[in-house]
């Protein structure tokens, strides 16, 4: 026999008894969007490749290794997004989208990149991703900030660690980067190969370096706010207050770059230390560059992305998991009479109850075996109707999560029944 084909590797199902956690977690977050005014967007998951090497840029782990880039049957080369902020900007610009407005955007979806599979990290992942257009002060920025905090509590997530740093202009950049590049080059017998690359193509990476063999030598490193302007000092020291005065605690990492290069300035990340060594769970920052480098007029941007399954992996470990959704009632039907009736009853219910979770019993059997089957979907109460209840215009309520005797109610009275106790 055939072996039976599975997912690609990295690549997961969410099952039914995983997906309820799922819908918790993004209706709260899309719940949290709403408040603050944002409105979604969604894009293509495909985009021409060159869209990510110019907006990526073309030293960085991502456009090195890690898309997955095909040929379509016309020969264009075709990439699976590997993040959504490229998208959303070439969106932006492809309709018009940034001129003399702002925007606040969010999405989600599916995220592809091909890294070595483990914990929290996969080859297709989801985020949840935010970002807005046209504004250019530390304002927005601890916008941004007080929705990831307003998630969270929405979530019931605690124990998260902001880390916050700034990355400077462009100009600011250049500077760092000889001062940065004389430091490394003195120290050149303790960088390890890839590092050693790095240091002619994307030295600032290099701080973003996992290999502990390297801490140290990140750590003694020159660091980039000695050698910011006015107005990026300016920019992070009013973040920096807007935060303490909404209360949200943080620390300074001058060692956070992010993994992409069109960041500027801000930089935040929300960690935590319950999920191993993938302990990322939100990670964004501003980027003004990337509209005009990618064709549209130059306009200030400022988003952030959640990968939203370390966000379940944390929440099961939160010792107090929300209630899976089970149904209200399961509707057991003996007999063919019944079955019909059944059925016109249950969608009068849903007319009447909007709020009613019901499954209806489908494939007729004993009573025992709908009961059983009852039993098992979690409901909390069956409503049993067979010929003999059906003659006398009455159907039976039963608890099946305590000991509570069987009841009988009026079919016609059964609506509001079931509305006083559920
Ligand atoms: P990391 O340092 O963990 O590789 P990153 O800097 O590459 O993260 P971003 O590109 O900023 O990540 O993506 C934002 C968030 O998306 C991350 O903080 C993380 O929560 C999530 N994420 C990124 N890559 C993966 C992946 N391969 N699998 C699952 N989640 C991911
Ligand atoms: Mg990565």
């Amino acid at each position: 026999m055939a072996k039976n084909i599975q997912a690609i590797r990295g690549m997961h199902d969410i099952l039914p008894d995983q997906s309820g956690r799922w819908l918790f977690l993004e209706a709260h977050i899309m719940e949290v969007l709403a408040r603050y005014g944002y409105q979604e967007i969604r894009t293509p998951i495909a985009e021409m490749t060159e869209l990510f090497r110019r907006s990526i840029g073309d030293v960085t782990d991502i456009v090195e290794k890690e898309m997955y880039t095909f040929e379509d049957r016309n020969g264009d080369s075709l990439t699976l997004r590997p993040e959504g902020t490229a998208g959303c900007v070439r969106a932006g610009i492809q309709n018009g989208l940034f001129h003399n407005q702002i925007q606040r955007l969010w999405y989600r979806g599916p995220m592809f990149r091909h890294e070595r599979p483990q914990k929290g990290r996969y080859r297709q992942f989801y985020q949840m991703g935010v970002e807005a257009f046209g504004l250019e002060g530390p304002d927005i920025d601890l916008e941004m900030v007080a929705i990831t905090r307003r998630f969270w509590q929405a979530l019931g997530l605690e124990g998260l660690q902001l880390q916050i740093n700034t990355l400077g202009t462009a100009e600011e950049r250049v500077l760092y980067r000889e001062r940065l590049v004389a430091y490394l080059s003195d120290h050149r017998k303790m960088l390890d190969e890839e590092s050693e690359r790095r240091l002619q193509t994307n030295p600032l990476r290099i701080l973003d370096s996992k290999n502990p063999q390297m801490r140290e030598l990140i750590e003694q490193a020159p660091t980039l706010m000695e050698y910011l302007n006015r107005a990026s000092k300016s920019h992070f020291e009013l973040l920096c207050a807007g935060l303490e005065s909404l209360g949200i605690e943080y620390i300074v990492n001058p060692r956070l770059v992010r993994g992409l290069d069109y960041y500027t300035r801000t930089v935040f990340e929300w960690v935590t230390d319950q999920l191993g060594a993938q302990g990322t769970v939100c990670a964004g920052g501003r980027y003004d560059g990337l509209v005009e480098q990618l064709g549209g007029r130059a306009t200030p941007a400022v988003g952030f992305a959640i990968g939203l399954e370390r966000l379940v992996l944390l929440l099961e470990q939160q010792p107090e998991l929300p209630a899976v959704s089970a149904p209200d009632a399961y509707l057991v039907m003996v007999g063919e009479a019944p079955q019909a009736a059944g059925i016109t009853l249950a969608e009068g219910l849903r007319d009447r109850l909007p709020a009613l979770r019901l499954l209806c019993h489908c494939g007729g059997g004993s009573f025992k075996s709908q009961f059983k089957k009852a039993d098992r979907s979690g409901a909390r109460y069956a409503l049993i109707l067979g010929e003999e209840e059906l003659s006398r215009g009455v159907i039976g309520v039963k608890s099946l999560r305590d000991d509570s005797a069987q009841q009988e109610v009026a079919i016609a009275a059964l609506a509001e029944h079931l509305r006083t106790r559920l």
